[in-house]
């Protein structure tokens, strides 16, 4: 199994592509919020092997290109909420998402779950695909409401550091309100470390860092603590990138 990072944040925006690579090769997208141009290419236009997109929740940097998704014929999975909100709803391919029940797209198994974010039905998924095993991808929450157990690659948010912040505000360049809106939503590098401590991490083989905030990050720190705190691969995701989530790396 490939993971090819298109993008990851809100000014990349952010899209995953699970590239399998069995007979089959079946490829499921994991949010859309790239220019759909870039999806178009990184598929090289062919859309046979998609099985299906999944996105948590509408905000564009998630979300822009589900109506070009859409209208290719891709099934769009998300929250009936987000889907509604969003005015996508009236398109057939649109598939409606309940957390905690498990849902097969191809051979992947997936399992929605509730996160803490300002929006209508925001989601985190636990991705199973018997190449790699269980992702679990946490993003756009203020903190992890649940603990999980067997996963092999965890792709979750860390977005600000509580040092950069304090800088910026003492130093005036932050606007409470901006502050107060970061905190409440998104996930900081203590928090992802302190879920990273309560997690099982016997079976993780990869920890990749995702929605690195452009202004309230330090990509090589934060890599460099996590990988320290856990002794754990650890990589930023930053478009472009490829990873190779194989249970077996060879
Ligand atoms: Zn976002
Ligand atoms: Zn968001």
């Amino acid at each position: 199994m490939e993971l090819h990072i298109l993008g990851s944040g809100s000014k990349q925006g952010n899209c995953y592509l699970f590239k399998s690579e069995t007979q089959d090769r079946e490829i499921l997208i994991l949010e859309a919020g790239v220019e759909f141009t870039k999806i178009q290419k990184a598929l090289n236009f062919d859309y046979s092997k998609v099985v299906g997109a999944i996105v948590t929740h509408e905000h564009g940097d998630h979300f822009k290109s589900v109506p070009n998704l859409l209208n290719a014929g891709i099934d769009v999975y998300t929250g009936g909420l987000t889907h509604k909100k969003m005015g996508t709803d009236v398109f057939w391919r649109a598939k409606n998402l309940t957390e905690n029940r498990t849902i097969e797209i191809g051979s992947f198994s997936i399992v929605p779950f509730a996160v803490k974010h300002d929006v209508v039905q925001p989601l985190g998924f636990k991705i199973t695909h018997c190449e790699m095993g269980t992702a679990l991808f946490l993003t756009d929450t203020c903190y992890s409401p649940y603990l999980f157990n067997g996963i092999n690659h965890m792709l979750i948010e860390a977005n600000w550091s509580e040092q950069i912040i304090m800088q910026k505000m003492k130093a005036g360049i932050k606007k409470k309100f901006l502050v107060d809106r970061i905190v409440q939503n998104h996930m900081s590098l203590g928090t992802c470390k302190e879920f990273l401590i309560q997690s099982d991490l016997s079976e993780v083989r990869n920890i990749i860092l995702v929605h690195l905030s452009d202004d309230n990050s330090n990509a090589i720190q934060f890599q460099q603590e996590v990988a320290d705190l856990t002794q754990i691969n650890t990589f930023i995701a930053d478009k472009n990138l490829i990873l190779n989530l194989n249970k077996t790396p060879f």
